[in-house]
C-alpha cells in the first residue's frame, strides 16, 4: 500500500481547533501524524492517542448519530417499524461496549477504541454517577425524539430510492482546497427538493451551523448536481424534542461561507514552513491564552504549556508515571 501522505484540507471542525488554539491544531493535525504505527516515536503515538480522544458528550453524541445511521440503512433493506425501545437496546449496546474498551484500556494496542477524556485525565476506571447516568440519559432521550419526532415520519414516507448514500466523509473542492464534510441525511421530496438534515444532540450555535449546512449545500451541487436553489437544509435538535431549524441557502450565505473557508485556509497555511509540502513545525503554532481551553484540552497531559498552568492532568497519569514535567505541583 501506497504511503498516506498528509494532505492539506479544510473542515468546520479543523477551524474551530484553529480558532481555539494553535498548538492544538498543531497536535492534532501535525503532531499527530503517524501515531497509529506502533513503530513511531513514543511522542507521536502519544499525541495520537490524545487525538483520538472524545469527551463524554462527544461519545453520546456520535453513538446517537451511528443509531440512526444504522437504522435508517437497516430500513432500506428492510422496511420495519422504527421503536423507541429497539433504537435505544442498539444505544445501550455500544454504551457498554465503548465503556468496556475505555476502562479495559484497550485504546493502549489500538488507539482508535473508545477513549473518554473524562476517564482518562480521571481516575481510569470510574465516573461520579451522575456524570454516567446524565449520559445515557441524554441518548436515550434524542433517540425518543428521534423516533417520534415528524421529521422521521416524513423521511420513511419517502421512497428509499430517493434517499441519498450519505454519512460518511467525503470532500469536495473550494478553489483547490479540500473541503471534508459528512452529511447525516439526505433525501429527494415529492416536490423535487433536496432535503439535508443534520442530526443535533447539543445546542443550537447558529453561526456554526451556518457554515456546516452551507458546506452541506457546496457537496451537494458538487456531488449530486442539486441546484442551490432547491436545497433546503436543516439542524434537527433530538434533545429539544427534535425541533427543526431550517436555513435558507442564499447567495451570500454561499459567498460569506467561501470567503470564511478561504480565509481560514490562508491563516493555517501561512503557518507552515513549507506550505507546499504541508510541513509544520511546532514552535510556529503559539499557546492559546484561554486556562479555560487548557483545562479541557485533550492534549493537555502532552503541552508543556498546561504543565505552565498546574492544569490538572488527572490521577491516572500520575499513578501511571507521566513524565515529571508534566505533573500538577
Ligand atoms: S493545553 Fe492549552 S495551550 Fe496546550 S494545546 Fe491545549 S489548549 Fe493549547
Amino acid at each position: 500500500m501506497a504511503d498516506l501522505v498528509n494532505e492539506f484540507s479544510w473542515s468546520v471542525s479543523r477551524q474551530g481547533l484553529f480558532d481555539e488554539c494553535r498548538r492544538a491544531y498543531y497536535y492534532n493535525y501535525y503532531g499527530a501524524w503517524g501515531g497509529w504505527d506502533a513503530g513511531a516515536p513514543a511522542r507521536i503515538r502519544l499525541l495520537y492517542r490524545l487525538k483520538n480522544l472524545r469527551s463524554l458528550d462527544m461519545w453520546a453524541g456520535s453513538i446517537v448519530h451511528e443509531v440512526i445511521a444504522e437504522t435508517l440503512r437497516r430500513y432500506a433493506l428492510k422496511p420495519e417499524p422504527v421503536t423507541t425501545a429497539d433504537l435505544q437496546a442498539r444505544a445501550r449496546a455500544k454504551l457498554r461496549a465503548g465503556w468496556t474498551e475505555a476502562v479495559n484500556r484497550d485504546w493502549e494496542r489500538a488507539p482508535k477504541k473508545t477513549n473518554l477524556d473524562e476517564l482518562y485525565y480521571g481516575n481510569g476506571r470510574t465516573l461520579p454517577p451522575e456524570q454516567t447516568e446524565r449520559i445515557r440519559d441524554k441518548v436515550n432521550h434524542c433517540l425518543a425524539a428521534f423516533a417520534d419526532s415528524a421529521v422521521l415520519r416524513e423521511l420513511l414516507a419517502v421512497n428509499y430510492l430517493n434517499w441519498k448514500p450519505v454519512d460518511k466523509l467525503d470532500t469536495f473542492l473550494v478553489d483547490a482546497i479540500k473541503v471534508w464534510c459528512a452529511v447525516d441525511f439526505a433525501y429527494t421530496g415529492d416536490d423535487g427538493v433536496l432535503h439535508i438534515l443534520d442530526w443535533k444532540t447539543g445546542a443550537e450555535r447558529e453561526e456554526a451551523l451556518q457554515l456546516q449546512l452551507a458546506c452541506y449545500a457546496f457537496y451537494a451541487a458538487d456531488k449530486w448536481c442539486a441546484r442551490r436553489d432547491a436545497i433546503k437544509v436543516c439542524g434537527v435538535f433530538l434533545k429539544e424534542g427534535a425541533r427543526v431549524s431550517e436555513y435558507a441557502i442564499t447567495p451570500e450565505l454561499l459567498a460569506a461561507a467561501r470567503d470564511h473557508i478561504l480565509a481560514g485556509a490562508g491563516a493555517m497555511r501561512a503557518l507552515l514552513v513549507n506550505p507546499a509540502a504541508n510541513q509544520a513545525r511546532e514552535e510556529d503554532f503559539p499557546f492559546c491564552d484561554s486556562a479555560r481551553s487548557c483545562r479541557r484540552c485533550f492534549f493537555r497531559e502532552a503541552c508543556p504549556h498546561a504543565a505552565e498552568l498546574a492544569v490538572d492532568v488527572g490521577a491516572t497519569l500520575l499513578q501511571k508515571g507521566a513524565p515529571p514535567a508534566l505533573r500538577a505541583p
